[in-house]
């Protein structure tokens, strides 16, 4: 099998990480990794976006009576923690990776630079894009559609708990119908929350394809990149 695609940016939801008993799982971390190395074997130019929910989000704390601002602000940080728990689990594995935070870290991580990045993945190294955008009020979502578009991406992946969207939750209803590919006016006309809308408008905009698949299901990655979308969802 070889890809039919180049470069891609892959979106992890911080709860991908999650286990019954710790926000970040060394088996999870160990299972993604192996995943990611799969791809970036075949010669894929992957970039990671990975969220932060796990840990905390600015608007579920602002919910219950914190300022959005700073608890948007702990989220980007949480971002962080999951990043270089990502750059450990894929060094541990022989994988070259690079984090470039939205906020300056300069003890821990690079800073945020376009070119560099995209340097990087031209020499085979994975980059996590940590913080988000750098910005409160957004999410991680629309980091990924953002940086995708800067760094020329041919697709954002969205790895998620369920392998695909249905016309309703799969999860209470017996009879959901999954879709194969749908079009963006359709996700939107059938209001059916693949992202949030700004995350949405910006693939939408650029013409940016978004696939959206269970991260743990195994080598569904690989068959994706490989043009096997069965075990997905494609929007474009
Ligand atoms: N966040 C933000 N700006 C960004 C990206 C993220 O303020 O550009 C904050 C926001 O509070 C968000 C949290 O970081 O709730 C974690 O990100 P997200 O909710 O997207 O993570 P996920 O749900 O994918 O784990």
């Amino acid at each position: 099998m070889s890809p039919v695609y180049k470069r891609i940016i892959l979106k992890l939801s911080g709860e991908v990480l999650r286990s019954d008993d710790n926000c970040i799982s060394p088996a999870i971390v160990q299972e993604m990794s192996e995943a990611i190395k799969s791809v970036v074997d075949m010669g894929v130019e992957v970039a990671l976006v990975i969220g932060g929910g796990n840990i905390f989000r600015g608007l579920s704390a602002s919910r219950k009576g914190m300022d959005r601002t700073t608890g948007d602000y702990m989220g980007m940080m949480a971002t962080c923690i999951n990043a270089l728990a990502l750059q450990d689990g894929l060094e541990s594995l022989g994988i070259p990776t690079r984090v470039q935070s939205a906020i300056a870290m300069q003890q821990i991580c690079e800073p945020y630079i376009r070119r560099k990045a995209v340097r990087h993945l031209e020499k085979g190294r994975v980059v996590i894009f940590a913080a988000g955008t750098g910005s409160p009020y957004f999410s991680t979502d629309t980091t990924a559609a953002l940086r995708a578009n800067e760094i020329n991406a041919e697709l954002v992946l969205k790895g998620t708990k369920v392998d695909g969207i249905y016309d309703k939750d799969p999860v209470k209803y017996d009879d959901a119908v999954k879709y194969k590919e749908i079009s963006y006016t359709d996700c939107l006309s059938k209001q059916l929350q693949v992202m949030d809308s700004t995350a949405f408008t910006l693939c939408m905009d650029n013409k940016l394809p978004i696939v959206v698949f269970d991260f743990h299901q195994e080598g569904v990655l690989k068959n994706i990149l490989c043009g096997n979308t069965e075990a997905a969802t494609v929007v474009k």
